[in-house]
């Protein structure tokens, strides 16, 4: 009886009748960040759009901001690091071409949140982020989502993921001056990079590096600014 009751309360009685749980404020506001930032701007991928449909982005921001998980800019994930904004994710997502059998690299794996977009699109995702704690809470993050498949490392990602070489796909989500020699030896062929590069302090440009097999292919697109790549000490 209470249950009719709350369900009618809620206004949700055509959802109550199917079955379904109403949706909710936060997927509200996911749908209309597809709409407003992401196709207005001319993204047109379906796999892309349908991987940032999917992904409750509230679960990788700080709890006190969740309300804010769609606004459409970057946001403080602590230690002194920003989730991207959703444009430039789904940007540098549909830059990259991932396919369902490709297998994935990240460097800079931040709040988790790209790598769980990647992990919607690829067979396997490896994922590397310098500061443990923001590691830490990525990895608890993604295993609470189920994505298995997204492997996440602590370390300085300048040296890649040897082990697990080569990758069809490289994403790096923090900004180098230079793209690190290794993740380009770490490319298959066939494969392509995709990395924001530029001086620290100035905006940075979306870089894209294609490994053809006459060699590597480079060419410059958005303006960027990403958190700076930083090394090991
Ligand atoms: N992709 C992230 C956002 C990236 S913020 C997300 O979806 O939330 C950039 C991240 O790169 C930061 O967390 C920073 O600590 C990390 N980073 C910077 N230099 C790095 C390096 N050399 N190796 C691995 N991670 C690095």
């Amino acid at each position: 009886m209470k249950g009719w009751l709350l369900c009618l309360i809620a206004l949700a009685a055509t959802a109550c009748a199917q079955g379904l749980p109403a949706p909710s404020a936060q997927e509200g506001r996911r749908t209309a960040m597809l709409d407003e930032q992401l196709r207005a701007r001319g993204v047109t991928d379906a796999r892309v759009l349908a991987a940032m449909a999917a992904v409750p982005r509230e679960r990788f921001v700080p709890e006190d901001i969740a309300l804010r998980a769609y606004d459409d800019n970057a946001l403080p994930i602590g230690q002194g690091q920003t989730i991207s904004q959703p444009y430039v994710v789904a940007y540098m997502t549909e830059a990259l071409g991932v396919l369902a059998h490709h297998r994935v690299l990240e460097i800079g794996t931040g709040s988790g949140y790209q790598a769980a977009i990647l992990g919607e699109l690829a067979r396997e995702v490896y994922t590397i982020e310098i500061i443990p704690e923001l590691a830490a809470s990525a990895e608890f993050t993604l295993r609470q989502l189920g994505y298995a498949h997204v492997h996440v490392r602590t370390g300085d990602g300048y040296a890649g993921w040897p082990e697990q070489a080569p990758f069809d796909r490289v994403i790096v989500t923090a900004a180098p001056e230079q793209i690190p020699q290794p993740l380009i030896d770490q490319l298959a062929v066939g494969g392509r990079l995709v990395a924001p590069v530029g001086r620290q302090g100035e905006a940075q440009d979306i870089t894209i590096v294609d490994r053809t097999p006459d060699g590597l292919v480079q060419r410059r697109t958005l303006q960027v600014w990403f958190v700076p790549f930083t090394r090991a000490r």
